[in-house]
């Protein structure tokens, strides 16, 4: 069958992709408030927006009453393959660094500017005109196909949780938020906070989110000069400011926490012998500048997706309490009690306290499944590209439900721009990508008997 998208199918996604953007979907609800709608109202907008265009491509709706998912479905059959997507964004960054407005879609030499043009609306959306085209060709679904749209992918997956705990589940299908051919395995993670006495002389507050490794750290407690000339004898790199001295690291996600150089840890090594605590002994000791939690665990790895990462992403020490945020990614073949287990016993023998922030458990779709090897194959035949899928120790919606993979839409000689300024995509990859997903969605919905999984 061919799977050429054609140029009406082209000029509506592209309407639709510019309007998606132009609602700014980031959560505007602080962590705990319980509030209707559940993470703000931006987020509430893009979902009922994106329902209504289903609806008016002939799918049926359902917007959870609540307000933390929607669904839109087409198709017959007992089975259904699900295409996991999400409409929340993250926030549009400095907007000195953008050409463009970050809400604003901006279309320049065939290239789309715009939050959520990568992650995720862009994808998002050639997947879902990738089912009109479709149905434009009148093809018979033996299968349902089910879209399920997030709402908090990019905090805490809340809305995931209430889609399992309402709904029935997809028997198969894929994700549009990575990058192809597809990703078949991604390790557990682990966000973990240990907490600790407060101090009255030391006073800290460094880091920015979990899955970051820190570029800075600073402290502002006087003898500047002093724990200056300590980092200087360790050559740790820094700046001396009045009374503030700023210890400089390199940041990355934490899932590539090997390639970065964690300030947190620059400044804990630095105040261990100077401004004695439990956490800063605890960091400096146990942790150090090492990224696979070596001295904690022991080795950990596996031949499928390697090392174990760890990440001191947040340290803050007041008056009241201490508290040390971790972010570990765990190789698929690991289990997650041994972990928690030895890093309690750790934290305990510093008087730490641990209590898990966030869990997801991994993905692990088997290499030779046929739901791997069709899309593979799929992705192999428009592109010609042979490269190998891959795995990663970052985390998409396909860990969240079974028989899911992550399957594009960036090309794996594009750049990845999620969450950076001056987000794009090129139309071509766009469309190159609807008719990628148009193969797939037809296979898996149209000729049943692709797909099935491999017995765990
Ligand atoms: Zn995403």
């Amino acid at each position: 069958m061919d799977h050429t998208i054609t140029e009406s199918v082209k000029a509506e996604s592209l309407k639709t992709l510019k309007k998606l953007i132009s609602i700014p979907s980031v959560n505007t609800v602080n962590g705990n408030e319980r509030a209707y709608p559940p993470f703000g109202k931006g987020i509430d907008q893009a979902l009922k927006e994106t329902l209504a265009i289903c609806d008016k491509l002939g799918m049926d709706t359902f917007y959870d009453p609540e307000g933390f998912y929607g669904f839109a479905e087409c198709g017959d059959g007992d089975e259904t393959v699900g295409v996991l997507c999400h409409l929340d964004v993250v926030p549009g960054g400095d907007d000195d660094k953008w050409d463009s407005q970050p809400f604003e879609a901006s279309l320049e030499n065939g290239v789309l500017y715009g939050r959520g043009t990568q992650d995720d609306k862009g994808p998002t959306v050639a997947a879902l005109y990738a089912l009109k085209s479709l149905m434009d060709k009148e093809v018979t679904f033996k299968r349902k196909v089910r879209f399920i749209f997030g709402t908090d992918e990019e905090i805490l997956w809340r809305c995931m949780d209430m889609y399992k705990k309402h709904e029935t589940l997809p028997d198969m299908g894929f994700v549009p938020d990575s990058n192809f051919p597809l990703t078949y395995a991604e390790k557990g993670l682990m966000q973990v906070k240990l907490t600790g006495p407060g101090a009255s002389k030391l006073k800290l507050k460094c880091g920015e989110s979990p899955n970051v490794v820190p570029d800075s750290a600073a402290y502002t407690q006087g003898d500047a000069d002093k724990l200056s000339a300590v980092l200087e004898q360790m050559d740790i790199p820094h700046e001396v400011d009045g009374q503030t001295v700023t210890v400089q690291g390199k940041s990355v996600h934490s899932s590539q926490a090997q390639d970065g150089r964690n300030a947190i840890s620059l400044l804990a090594k630095g105040l261990v012998g100077f401004q004695p605590h439990p956490a800063i002994s605890f960091i400096s000791e146990k942790i150090g500048m090492e990224t696979n939690g070596f001295s904690l665990f022991g080795e950990v790895k596996d031949e499928i997706t390697g090392e174990l990462t760890l990440n001191v992403g947040l340290l803050e020490i007041n008056d009241h309490y201490s508290e040390v945020t971790l972010d570990i990614r765990m190789p698929v073949s690991q289990e997650k009690a041994s972990i928690e287990e030895k890093l309690k016993e750790a934290a305990s023998r510093y008087g730490l306290d641990y209590k898990e922030y966030d869990y997801l458990p991994s993905l692990h779709v088997p290499l030779e499944s046929d739901l791997v090897q069709t899309l593979l194959a799929i992705y192999r035949d428009h592109t010609g590209d042979q490269t190998e899928p891959g795995t990663s120790g970052g985390a998409t919606y396909a860990r969240s439900m079974p028989n899911l993979v992550a399957f594009g839409a960036r090309f794996p000689d594009k750049v990845s721009l999620a969450h950076q300024e001056n987000e794009h995509i090129e139309l071509d990859d766009f469309y190159k990508a609807m008719m990628i997903y148009s193969d797939a969605l037809f296979r898996l919905a149209c000729e049943p008997g692709n797909g099935e999984l491999a017995e765990d």
